[in-house]
């Protein structure tokens, strides 16, 4: 089996990582909080490491290592870090680790005091790891409030792209969870599954929708196979009570925009983000 030096780069000794408490399950395996000790530096750091629960068919093995090399080159600020995997059965991933958990329990524990700016300063990190992603021509297709994670009060960071991607899309949402994301879907990924910047533009609006809402999934109440009619008879989901005006008709008019050619860039969103949060001093 050949490995690319790359691929070599990412391998680390599973005894050079000790796994602390469980911290959290996913469909792919539960998450750990463990100390990684760096043998070169002599540094002990706090990681997350998922054990992959998959009995990874070699061929998956191949494609989680390349994505996680491709997860490694992608370095941001407000992109969780892969820092290495244990190749051996059950194969771990050591990724950096955030210590205050997912987005949305924390907005729900937190919403009687955080400040809109802290929601806005929120979307803002998120639009520029986004920026940053498709400056890299690289499509996420999963932008959710729930792949989000916390760093510190004043920090989060998208988590776990790689693997998401790794496997089969389709097959991981259908066979796993029994459903593709559909309230967070672009009109042409429900309808063609069709994926671009464009739909990944589209999510990051439902992202801040869920943040400005303090962690409240879209669409409650309403049946997955009945949010498609909704979008193409023009229904968005309604302005979160935080939610500026301005920044409102942006997102429902310019970024839910049902065609996927006239949805602004990433980069155009993260300007009207950022000019909305330098105008919100406090509140
Ligand atoms: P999967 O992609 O397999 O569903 P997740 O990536 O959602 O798994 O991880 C499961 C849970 O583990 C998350 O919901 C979160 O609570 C926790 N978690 C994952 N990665 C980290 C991390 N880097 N730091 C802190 N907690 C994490």
């Amino acid at each position: 089996q050949k490995n690319t030096p790359v691929e070599n780069d990412m391998r680390l000794q599973r005894d050079s990582v000790t796994l602390k408490e469980l911290i959290g399950g996913g469909q792919f395996g539960n998450v750990y909080k463990a100390i990684y000790h760096n043998q070169e530096t002599a540094e002990r750091i706090a990681v997350a490491v998922k054990v992959c629960k998959l009995e990874a068919e070699p061929a998956d093995t191949q494609l989680i290592l390349q994505e996680s090399s491709l997860m490694r080159n992608f370095r941001h600020a407000h992109i969780i870090t892969l820092i290495g995997v244990c190749m051996e059965q059950p194969m771990w991933l050591v990724m950096e680790l955030a210590s205050r958990g997912e987005l949305r329990e924390y907005l729900q524990a937190e919403k009687d005091w955080l400040p809109l700016r802290t929601l806005l300063l929120f979307c803002s990190q998120l639009a520029s790891a986004l920026v940053y992603l498709h400056a890299s021509r690289f499509v996420h297709r999963d932008i959710a409030a729930r792949n989000v994670l916390v760093c510190s009060p004043l920090c989060v960071k998208l988590a776990d792209f790689g693997l998401s991607r790794a496997l089969d899309y389709d097959a991981v949402y259908t066979a796993s969870r029994g459903k593709l994301p559909i309230k967070w879907l672009a009109p042409e990924s429900v309808n063609f599954r069709q994926f671009s910047m464009a739909s990944d533009v589209w999510m990051f609006g439902v992202c801040m929708w869920e943040i400005l809402s303090l962690g409240t999934k879209p669409w409650v109440g309403v049946p997955n196979a009945d949010v498609i009619t909704h979008i193409e008879q023009g229904i968005r989901p309604a302005r979160p009570e935080e939610c500026p005006v301005s920044l409102y008709s942006f997102i429902e008019k310019q970024v839910w925009a049902l065609e996927a050619h006239k949805r602004p860039t990433i980069d155009q969103v993260a300007m009207v983000v950022e000019n909305v949060l330098a105008q919100t001093i406090e509140g």
